[in-house]
């Protein structure tokens, strides 16, 4: 089930587009099978069960940190995390890059914005990732690498909606690209879309889609 499921969105997925499979809630059995159909990067929201499921699964997985994340806890996962995709303040970005330096990494990380109409979710505006990438401060930073920005979609059913909000994280994408990363190749990458929504997120320009519920079935 697991294994027909992830070649099933392969397969529609265009080959340029990343496929995170969120493993949050999920046993290791089951992120073992779906690493033995040949997944390599795989998604947890929370720190205590990314580092418990890292320590036991095959060391090549590549582990993307896709939930809120308080500065707290950045240490735990500074060891090994390949992509942190929910930055969503300077303090915490901060934090990464001194817990990275610590143990000699540059970590990669996506700028969260905040795109749904719901008041719920985390995320910056423009203006506040404008002032962090034009800051002094943020030059100083060695240990990180900003590769991306990642967005969530309202949860509704209005699929203009959620086009609309999906096509305003690219336009924000672009916007930075073209004023703070237009000779840097490693600022690429869009993650948007999920079980209920990606196949337009892809239309959209996403990069890099996280799929949970429908790989492993629904969470309880
Ligand atoms: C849980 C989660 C997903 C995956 O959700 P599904 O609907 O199960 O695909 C994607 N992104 C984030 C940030 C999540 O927390």
């Amino acid at each position: 089930m697991i294994a027909a499921s992830l070649e099933k969105i392969r397969k529609e997925l265009p080959e340029d587009v990343t496929l995170v499979a969120v493993s949050k809630t999920k046993p290791v059995a089951d992120i073992q099978t779906a690493y033995d159909a040949g997944q390599r990067i795989f998604g947890e929201n929370k720190v205590q069960e990314l580092t418990d499921k890292h320590e036991v699964l095959p060391k090549d997985i590549e582990w993307h940190f896709i939930g809120h994340l308080q500065r707290n806890k950045v240490k735990y996962m500074a060891p090994f995390v390949s992509l942190i995709h929910a930055v969503d303040s300077f303090k915490l970005l901060k934090e990464i890059d001194k817990q990275a330096k610590k143990h000699d990494r540059v970590i990669s990380c996506l700028l969260q914005f905040h795109i749904a109409d719901e008041s719920s979710k985390f995320g910056l505006n423009l203006e506040e990732a404008q002032n962090i990438l034009s800051s002094n401060e943020f030059i100083e930073l060695h240990n990180i690498s900003i590769v991306g920005v990642m967005g969530m979609a309202t949860f509704t059913d209005d699929t203009e909606q959620v086009r609309d909000e999906f096509r305003t994280l690219e336009n924000y994408f672009n916007v930075l690209k073209s004023h703070f990363f237009k000779y840097n190749d490693a600022f690429k990458e869009i993650s948007m879309g999920m079980s209920g929504d990606y196949p337009i997120a892809v239309e959209e320009g996403s990069t890099m889609i996280r799929v949970g519920s429908s790989i492993f079935g629904a969470r309880d």
